[in-house]
């Protein structure tokens, strides 16, 4: 009996795991050569105000070109970023970056547009993001903090309580918005928006694909915007595909969206090109 139940207990030696586990550490490798290498980039994707469809914001999203595999989207690395600490150096290029660029586009085209970054919990610890060094780059850049727009999820606010909500408040004292990024999918999001206060609700792409008349996922999505209108939120909807689901939403109220059906995430030039045929 022993033996049997053995067999299915214990995990054998699997080949492919260990060829996972190769795969990991290679790519580990790779990253730390990444950043200096230049092979990190960020694409752009409008957010736009659902009624006009005028562009309001930018969300910089991360890319990374690598030599031999290709391009690497951020689920396949980020995990790993995070996981090895790297994150913070990453999370730092990809602020400056971002930084620069919304300057440039504010001067050129659009003073009141905003970049919104996506932000690791790991970046809110004490060893996290600086924020008076963000402050000094943002004044170097030329640029106001009512520029940025930082995109935290659940998990920056899980681990933790009175450190990371004094660094919240710290952020948005300094002028910056909070967006809680992919909204409604998580476990506990409302608890947390009696506790800190933030700026923007991203409703997760999850509710809007499957989005029509009937669906129980305009019933949330109609929930969702209401509340967060009477704690003074606006409400921001990711992946718009389809008219339909663009209209389903500015009926009921949504703010902002974002999604193919605008615009798939561009590299920097492509995005100018939008806010040139825009102005
Ligand atoms: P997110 O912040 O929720 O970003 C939205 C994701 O949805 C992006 O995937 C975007 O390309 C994709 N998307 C936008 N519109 C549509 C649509 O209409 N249909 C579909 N199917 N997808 C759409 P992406 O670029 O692969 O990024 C995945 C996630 O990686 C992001 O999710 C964010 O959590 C994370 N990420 C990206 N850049 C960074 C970064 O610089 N730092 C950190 N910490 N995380 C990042
Ligand atoms: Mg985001
Ligand atoms: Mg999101
Ligand atoms: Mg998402």
């Amino acid at each position: 009996v022993a033996k049997n139940q053995g067999r299915n207990r214990y995990a054998r030696f699997d080949p492919c795991m260990q060829e996972a586990a190769q795969t990991r550490m290679r790519l580990l490798n790779d990253m730390h050569l990444a950043l200096p290498a230049g092979e990190f980039s960020l694409v752009y994707q409008p957010i736009v105000d659902l009624g006009s469809a005028r562009i309001v914001k930018a969300e910089a999203l991360l890319r990374w070109q690598h030599p031999t595999r290709g391009l690497i989207l951020p689920g396949d690395f980020i995990p790993l970023a995070e996981e090895s600490g790297m994150i913070l150096e990453i999370g730092e290029w990809v602020f400056r970056q971002a930084a620069q660029q919304i300057q440039r586009w504010r001067e050129r085209y659009d003073p009141t547009l905003q970049v919104s970054i996506n932000a690791s919990p790991m970046q809110f610890r004490a060893d996290g993001i600086d924020l008076q060094d963000w402050l000094d780059c943002l004044a170097a850049a030329g640029t106001t903090s009512d520029g940025i727009t930082l995109e935290i999820t659940e998990g920056v606010l899980l681990d933790q309580g009175e450190d990371v909500l004094a660094r919240l408040e710290a952020f948005r004292s300094a002028g910056m918005r909070i967006a809680l990024d992919d909204f409604g999918v998580g476990y506990s999001s409302l608890s947390y928006l009696r506790k800190f206060d933030i700026d923007y609700l991203k409703i997760d792409r999850s509710f809007v694909s499957s989005l029509t008349e009937t669906s129980n996922d305009l019933a949330v999505c109609e929930a969702i915007i209401m509340m967060a209108h009477k704690l003074g939120l606006e409400v921001i909807a990711e992946g718009i595909e389809t008219a339909q689901q663009r209209a389903l939403l500015a009926d009921i109220g949504c703010d902002l969206g974002q999604g193919y059906l605008f615009a798939r995430p561009l590299a920097a030039e492509a995005f100018e090109d939008l806010l040139r045929a825009a102005g």
